[in-house]
C-alpha cells in the first residue's frame, strides 16, 4: 500500500553487473515491458556511451531496457515536455517513465492542465540532489578533479561532497559547496531545489537508507505503484527486505539535510535581488531583458508554458514584430503566465543563448505566491493553479509585491 518501504535488489545476473544500487529500477522498468503494463518505456540513456551526453529513449523491446542502467549525473532532458510534445498527452499510448522530482512535478503540472495523461503513465521515481551542467562538468573535471573528463563511468553527490570514480577504478573526491562557490558543481535551479524525494510519482526509488551501493530503498507513493511493486516481487523479478527503522530514520535525516542546503542556497542566490531597491530591481532586470534575442528558447522548453496558441507570436498583435530586445511585454508575459507554477526545474535557464538567470528570477517570485497562497507547484494533481482559481475578490485583496 502507499507508504510501504522496501529495500530492493534485482534478481537478474546481467542487470546486477551492469546497473547500479542493485539494480532495482532497471529490473523494474523491463518487468513493467514484460508484463504488459505499458507498452514502452521512457528513460535515459547515454548516446554512444558518453555520459555527457544523456538522451530520453522510448524502449519498447525488455532486453533493451539494459542500455539505460546507470545513473547520469550530467544530464538533465526535458522529459515532461518530451512526453508532452512527442507522446500525445491524449494517446493511449502506456509508458512507464523514469522521473526526478523536477519531471515528476512537471508532469503533475501538465496533467492538471490536460496536457498529459497521467492514467497512462507508470512513474518510477529517482530521488535526486542534482544534476551538472555537462559542459561545465567536462571543465570541472579537468580543472578541479585534474582528470579526463572520457576517463569517468561514475559520478555520485552525498553528503555536501561530489565524488568521481574512473575507469582505472580510483575515486576523487570535493567538496560540493567549495566548487559551486568556484561557478563549478550542480546547475543553479538543482542548488536551490528542495525536493530530493519524488513522492507525486508512483514510487521514488533511492540509494539512501541503504547499507552498502548493491541495494535501493523504494519508498510506495501511490496505489498503482504499490500493485506494481508487490507483482514484480510476486513474478520474482526483484528481492526485497523491509527497512530497518535506523534506514528509515538515516533517509528523514538526509533529505532534511539537503532541503536545509537549498534553502541556504536560495537565501543567497535571491539576497542579491531581495536587498535591492524597487528601482534597482527594475534596472537589473531592465538590463538583463535588453539582451533577450527574442530566441523562444524559454518558452519552448518550459513544461509549464503549454499554449499552443501563444500570446507572444508576432501575429497576436500582444509584442511588436520583429525588435530585438524584444518590448518588455515579452518577458513579462512569459513570467506573468508561469509564475504560480514553476518547478524550478532550470530548462528556460539551461537553453537561453544569452545566458539571463531566468529560472532564479522565476523560481524567487514562485516562492513569493507559494507563501501567500500556500501552493506547492507539482505536488498533489488535485490542487489547481492559484492563478486559475483566484476570484476577483480575492484579487483585490491580496497585493503581491512582484519583485521586478
Ligand atoms: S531541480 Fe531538483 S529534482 Fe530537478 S534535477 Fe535539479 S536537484 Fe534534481
Ligand atoms: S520557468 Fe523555467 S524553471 Fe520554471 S518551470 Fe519553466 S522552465 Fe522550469
Ligand atoms: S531563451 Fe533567452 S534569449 Fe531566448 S527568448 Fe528566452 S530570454 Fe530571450
Amino acid at each position: 500500500m502507499k507508504g510501504d518501504m522496501y529495500i530492493a535488489r534485482s534478481s537478474d545476473k546481467e542487470i546486477l553487473e551492469k546497473a547500479e544500487y542493485g539494480g532495482a529500477v532497471t529490473s523494474l522498468l523491463k518487468f513493467a515491458l514484460e508484463s504488459g503494463r505499458v507498452d514502452a518505456v521512457l528513460a535515459i540513456k547515454a548516446r554512444d556511451g558518453n555520459r555527457y551526453d544523456g538522451v530520453p529513449v522510448l524502449i519498447t523491446e525488455p532486453e533493451e531496457v539494459i542500455e539505460t542502467a546507470g545513473a547520469l549525473h550530467c544530464a538533465s532532458p526535458n522529459i515532461s515536455r518530451f512526453l508532452k510534445e512527442y507522446l500525445d498527452g491524449a494517446s493511449d499510448l502506456k509508458v512507464a517513465v523514469t522521473v526526478k522530482p523536477c519531471d515528476a512535478k512537471a508532469i503533475i503540472e501538465l496533467t492538471k492542465r490536460i496536457q498529459i495523461n497521467l492514467d497512462n503513465l507508470l512513474l518510477i521515481g529517482l530521488n535526486c540532489t542534482g544534476t551538472l551542467s555537462p559542459t561545465k562538468a567536462k571543465t570541472m573535471i579537468k580543472t578541479e578533479f585534474e582528470a579526463d573528463p572520457a576517463d569517468v563511468v561514475a559520478e555520485d553527490i552525498e553528503d555536501n561532497k561530489l565524488t568521481i570514480r574512473l575507469k582505472d577504478g580510483t575515486e576523487k573526491e570535493k567538496d560540493l559547496t567549495e566548487l559551486e562557490e568556484r561557478g563549478y558543481g550542480r546547475r543553479e535551479n538543482c542548488r536551490r531545489c528542495e525536493t530530493n524525494i519524488p513522492i507525486m510519482a508512483d514510487i521514488a526509488c533511492g540509494k539512501w537508507g541503504t547499507t552498502d551501493k548493491n541495494k535501493t530503498f523504494i519508498e510506495v507513493c501511490s496505489e498503482k505503484g504499490s500493485d506494481f511493486i508487490k507483482e514484480a516481487i510476486e513474478a520474482g523479478k526483484i528481492k526485497v527486505e523491509q527497512p530497518s527503522s535506523d534506514a528509515i530514520e538515516t533517509v528523514r535525516k538526509k533529505d532534511e539535510a539537503a532541503i536545509e542546503l537549498a534553502r541556504q542556497w536560495q537565501e543567497k542566490d535571491f539576497a542579491s535581488l531581495t536587498e535591492m531597491s524597487g528601482d534597482e530591481r527594475f534596472n537589473y532586470w531592465s538590463t538583463q531583458f535588453s539582451r533577450c534575442i527574442k530566441c523562444y528558447g524559454c518558452r519552448d522548453a518550459c513544461p509549464i508554458c503549454y499554449c499552443k496558441d501563444c500570446v507572444l507570436e508576432a501575429d497576436r498583435g500582444f509584442v511588436p514584430p520583429g525588435e530585438v530586445p524584444p518590448d518588455t511585454m515579452f518577458p513579462m508575459v512569459r513570467i506573468t503566465h508561469v509564475m504560480d507554477s514553476c518547478v524550478n526545474c532550470g530548462q528556460c535557464q539551461d537553453v537561453c543563448p544569452m545566458e539571463l538567470p531566468l529560472s532564479r528570477l522565476i523560481f524567487m517570485l514562485n516562492r513569493e505566491l507559494a507563501g501567500i497562497f500556500k501552493y506547492e507547484p507539482g505536488m498533489d494533481v488535485s490542487e489547481l493553479p492559484p492563478l486559475r482559481t483566484v476570484t476577483d475578490q480575492e484579487l483585490s485583496l491580496s497585493s503581491v509585491e512582484v519583485a521586478l
